[in-house]
């Protein structure tokens, strides 16, 4: 996993270090395709894994990615910069008629076999990985600590979708001529021309325009965009400092069942909490007896009387049952 360069220095803002890699997301060997369901929920298309959306890309991503040249992405973007359905200067988006599950960064990876990304290669990878957006840059399916890197990756994506929407704001006002910002930003109750020329002196050169995004992006950084983002910019840093500080799920001193749900695949249990990619496959008397022995009394009492019952709970399943969050601190439902 390696994060698009403009994200990293944002990142770096605000975190002392910035994430490790996620080797149980790896896309060279993708956990999830060949899952024991056909269900998209629990197993992804073998021909697209989770790349069924088509995501916006903000204008610095596009211009970065233009000015990287690398060429496997460049055809399928610059498709996208032709479509003007689909194009403006704050970068391109999903065309008009996208399902909107297609189009919510959140539940719109791996929900079924169309669309699938145009960026995507033919041998599964990603054609803009360097240069793509916060949507896929923060989703994993399996982070490498369950519950706490979920809730990690969800922060940071909050964190970075928003600099990347100010920071597309930012860069094409600075480069817009008025009476194109106008158009682009027209004020609200004024009705917009039938044509609105939002390129202005950029028209026939849209991507030199977006090159000049990315170039603007360098020149404005990290610290100033994340001032631009205001107060909202520093209620996400501050949710991203709190995530990644309480990635480390702590095994409760009393413990209880999490939002759990229970599924037969296979004639295999598997239970799942945050996410249905991430579920443990247990016998289904271990199920059944977790769930009314974890009735909030303390963690060693419980796990006592689960080994007493004949089930083998020893510390690494305890701690897998808390991190997938199957198990939680009695109270925190
Ligand atoms: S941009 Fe890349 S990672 Fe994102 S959906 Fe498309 S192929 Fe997948």
């Amino acid at each position: 996993m390696t994060l698009p360069a403009l994200h990293a220095s944002w990142l770096s803002t605000v975190l002392d270090s910035l994430p490790g890699p996620e080797p149980r997301s790896g896309c060279a060997a993708c956990p999830m395709v060949g899952s024991p369901s056909e269900d998209t929920v629990f197993a992804f298309p073998a021909d697209a894994r989770c790349c069924t959306t088509i995501p916006s890309i903000p204008n610095v991503l596009v211009g970065a990615a233009l000015r990287e040249g690398r060429a496997a992405g460049l055809e399928s973007l610059r498709a996208r910069i032709s479509d003007a359905r689909a194009c403006t200067p704050l970068g391109v988006e999903p065309p008009p008629g996208l399902p909107a599950a297609f189009r919510d960064p959140l539940t719109g990876y791996a929900r079924a076999r169309a669309p699938r990304c145009p960026h995507q290669q033919a041998d599964l990878s990603c054609g803009v990985h360097d240069t793509r957006p916060a949507a896929c840059a923060t989703w994993f399916c399996r982070p490498v600590d369950g519950l706490g890197g979920h809730r990690f990756w969800r922060a940071a994506f909050a964190f970075l979708h928003l600099l990347e929407e100010t920071a597309a704001r930012a860069v094409a006002l600075r480069l817009l001529e008025p009476a194109a910002a106008e158009a682009l930003f027209p004020v609200p109750g004024v009705r917009p021309a039938e044509r609105p020329d939002v390129w202005g002196r950029w028209a026939a050169d849209k991507e030199g325009f977006f090159r000049a995004c990315a170039d603007e992006a360098d020149l404005l950084g990290a610290e100033a965009l994340l001032a631009a983002a205001g107060p909202l910019g520093a209620h996400r840093a501050a949710q991203l400092r709190a995530a990644a500080a309480g990635r480390a799920v702590p095994i409760p001193t009393r413990i209880t069942t999490g939002e759990v749900r229970r599924r037969t695949i296979r004639g295999a249990d598997v239970v799942f909490a945050y996410s249905p990619h991430d579920g443990l496959a247990l016998p289904a008397d271990l199920v059944d007896a977790i769930s009314t022995v974890c009735d909030g009394r303390s963690t060693a009492d419980a796990q006592a009387a689960l080994v007493a019952a004949g089930h083998a709970v020893d510390d690494a399943l305890l701690a897998a049952l808390v991190e997938r969050g199957v198990l939680v601190e009695a109270g925190a439902r």
